[in-house]
């Protein structure tokens, strides 16, 4: 039996990884050891074309197309060095996954022989097969291919394989027409309005130094770890990386000795060595910890850059899967893998910064610094109440819905926490009277220095969705599955266009001779009035929280069909288009491939519940109730009355599995719709019902059928066995 195995195997694992020894090589010997980084560059390239390259990278200067060919050159031999035989340009479709075209670099050189061929051309552009990566109508299949652009802001690195080396170039994937067909693209276009925006910004306040405002992120990623064993004997986990069955076990993580307690020894070394990979790869993973659910856990890195931060995120996702595998485990990145349970998010960290200044949501020690903190505090408060919606739909997923809008952590009103000191400051503003604004308790900007902010408080809020956290502000409501670029999109987008607003009116207010203090303070208090009510310190989880939220008229979109639509909304639109981040058509593809996609998971979790439920579930039941008949029968025969009421039960409870299995059949045998958006709507209301209906009648023959009839792994097993 499957079950018995896979418990068998896990009692008896040994583990087969080798040790790693970061005595005989040390950590920042191994840290960026395959990366094709900055000072290898320096040593390999000409130093016009090294200047030339940071100019482009540093600087956002255009590219010098001609120093493609050296640095593909250079690249060739230090991967070659390396024992690469491959390289590959590396791409971020709107699936969200990591995606890889493998070229040789061996080209026949006529004479029977071979020579490594990688030319700046190559480096430049490539053209993936890739016309089946969905692109939401933006391609016809006559220009399908697309193809991908060499991406110069980050680097290339070398990926280790036990059998094999190649070389990654990270690159954006667009269509003939320069459609963006991925994730990376907006994300660049995202960034460069956002250095526009705040420099003009930055001005005002006296930083015209023209140095670069770029966005950072720091994503906390969450994870769940399982035996394999478990996971091959659970067909939902392996096909829809969720399970769709299974009744809460009797210890749950209501003890809280998971959170923080001591990592188990396996777990350990599996972060070990994913740590490693990532070292090698020059990401600057810091912090690692179990997390609330038993068997979940958290990798960090610290915060970089957005656009290397985004592709770091994506590599350590791959990289906890892979070697998880290699220590006989799956890593689960799923939001909710199991119900009742704790689900995985990707907290991001977020500020905007340049290289002399630090991070712009940092409170500084002299009036003025202050009030450039308040004003870009308050650009960010107007961003996020104005476009809520917009941040709620780039978080909508499957499965995110299961985290955002159900009874977990954060709840699915976009709204901001701003600490009760900062928060008080900014009500001082809003209320303030210009004039008389002598009196205690009124604040002055740019005139009075702000009280001390504690920068690291340990009571922090951990229920709203988008909190001040001293330095940054901390975004929750991204899935642990989703790319963070998207959320990052939104953001530098939405500021840009909050910087700009606050510049406009400052320029007007100055031109009628107020002075820049006056200024702020009049154009952040207007703003407070406007959109103060964004603004929430309480408890986010709290049923008064939803209705307090319904009447301040803040969104609550709690599935995935309601939120989705608010990415084409004609105030996105207009916004998105004036920032050049993506046009009308982009967004609607963007808009009709995440339907897709969330119609997609649906369907293929609908179909499984139905196998699970018809081939596994029910077969277990009727074995038991064949047994109960039996021995009812047996205990008959020998003149006794028996007591029946157990095999009542079970007769029930399988009625009621076979007509549940009989009701979502025939749902999901509808398969003509007007819209996808339509589509997503059956699915969310229709639907999904009827599979958790399915479901509760499964949990619940699960705690009345002999334990050693039943097939599937428990929850109590995959949780809690190490
Ligand atoms: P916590 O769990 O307390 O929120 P962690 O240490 O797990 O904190 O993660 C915090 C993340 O925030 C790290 O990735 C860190 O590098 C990042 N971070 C710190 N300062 C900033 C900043 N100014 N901008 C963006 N991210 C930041
Ligand atoms: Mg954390």
């Amino acid at each position: 039996q499957t079950r018995q195995n896979a418990i068998n195997a896990v009692t008896n694992y040994t583990p087969k990884v080798e040790t790693l020894n970061f005595a005989e090589t040390t950590p920042t010997e191994i840290f960026g050891s395959n990366v094709f980084n900055d000072s290898v560059m320096k040593n390999m390239l000409p130093k016009e074309v090294y200047k030339s390259l940071m100019a482009t990278k540093k600087a956002a200067q255009k590219l010098d197309p001609s120093i493609a060919g050296p640095v593909a050159a250079a690249m060739k031999e230090w991967a070659i060095s390396k024992g690469a035989t491959h390289y590959t340009h590396v791409f971020y479709p709107l699936t969200g996954l990591t995606a890889e075209k493998h070229d040789g670099f061996l080209s026949p050189d006529g004479d029977g022989g071979a020579i490594a061929e990688f030319d700046g051309k190559l480096l430049i552009q490539g053209e993936p097969d890739a016309s089946s990566f969905p692109s939401g109508g933006l391609r016809a299949t006559f220009e399908a291919r697309g193809y991908t652009a060499w991406d110069v802001t980050n680097p290339a690195y070398i990926l280790e394989n036990p059998n094999g080396t190649f070389l990654c170039i990270p690159t954006a994937f667009v269509s003939w027409k320069g459609h963006a067909l991925d994730k990376k693209t907006p994300l660049l276009r995202a960034n460069q309005a956002l250095n526009k925006a705040g420099r003009r910004f930055l001005a005002l306040f006296g930083h015209d130094d023209g140095e670069m405002i770029v966005s950072n992120a720091g994503p906390e990623q969450e994870y769940f770890l399982l035996d394999r064993n478990f996971y091959f004997a659970r067909p939902d986990l392996m096909v829809c990386g969720r399970t769709l069955f299974g009744a809460k076990p009797a210890k749950g993580q209501e003890l809280d000795d998971h959170y923080f307690g001591a990592i188990p020894r396996r777990v350990l070394s599996f972060m070990m060595e994913v740590e490693r990979e990532l070292y090698k790869l020059g990401v600057p993973v810091k912090t690692r910890h179990n997390e609330v659910a038993p068997g979940q856990f958290e990798i960090a890195p610290v915060y970089e850059q957005s656009n290397l931060a985004t592709d770091h995120n994506q590599m350590v996702m791959t990289t906890l899967k892979s070697v998880a595998k290699k220590h006989g485990m799956a890593c689960l990145l799923h939001e909710k893998p199991f119900a009742g349970i704790n689900g995985s998010g990707k907290h991001l960290n977020y500020s905007i910064s340049t290289a002399s200044q630090g991070s712009l949501y940092s409170p500084g020690d002299t009036p003025h610094e202050n009030m450039q903190f308040l004003a870009v505090t308050a650009a960010t408060i107007r961003a996020v109440e104005k476009y809520s919606k917009l941040l709620r739909a780039v978080v909508a997923t499957a499965g995110n819905d299961h985290r955002l809008g159900a009874n977990e952590a954060p709840p699915a009103i976009i709204s901001i926490f701003l600490g009760e000191e900062l928060a008080e400051i900014f009500n001082q503003i809003e209320l303030g009277d210009l004039k008389g604004c002598k009196s205690k308790g009124c604040l002055q900007v740019g005139v009075d220095t702000l009280p001390a902010l504690p920068m690291d408080s340990g009571d922090r809020n951990r229920t709203s969705p988008f909190a001040f956290t001293g330095n940054r502000f901390e975004f929750r409501a991204v899935g642990s599955n989703q790319s963070i670029a998207g959320a990052q999109v939104a953001l530098n987008t939405i500021l840009s266009e909050s910087l700009d607003y606050i510049s406009d009116e400052i320029e007007k207010l100055l031109k009628k001779k107020t002075s820049l203090n006056e200024a702020c303070q009049k154009v952040i208090q207007g703003i407070m009035k406007k959109h103060g009510h964004v603004i929430f310190n309480g408890d986010g989880y709290a049923d008064a929280w939803q209705k307090e939220a319904k009447k301040r008229g803040l969104p609550n979109l709690k599935t995935t069909p309601d939120a989705l639509p608010a990415i084409v909304d004609k105030e996105v639109v207009k916004v998105f288009e004036k920032y050049e981040v993506l046009s009308k058509d982009e967004l609607h593809s963007r808009c009709e491939v995440y339907h897709e996609q969330y119609n997609q998971h649906i369907l293929t979790e609908s179909l499984m519940t139905v196998k699970v439920a018809k081939t596994i579930i029910l077969p277990a039941a009727i074995r038991y109730q064949g047994e109960l008949a039996e021995t009812a029968a047996a205990i008959k025969a020998a003149g006794i009355k028996p007591r029946t009421t157990l095999l009542q039960e079970v007769t029930d409870l399988l009625r009621d599995l076979q007509a549940s299995i009989v009701a979502l059949e025939k749902l999901v045998a509808k398969d003509s719709f007007k819209s996808v958006e339509e589509e997503a709507k059956y699915k969310c209301t229709k639907v999904l019902p009827a599979m958790l209906a399915i479901r509760e009648v499964a949990d619940a023959l699960e705690g009345v059928v002999a334990d050693d009839l039943w097939p599937l792994p428990s929850y109590q097993e995959m949780l809690f066995i190490k």
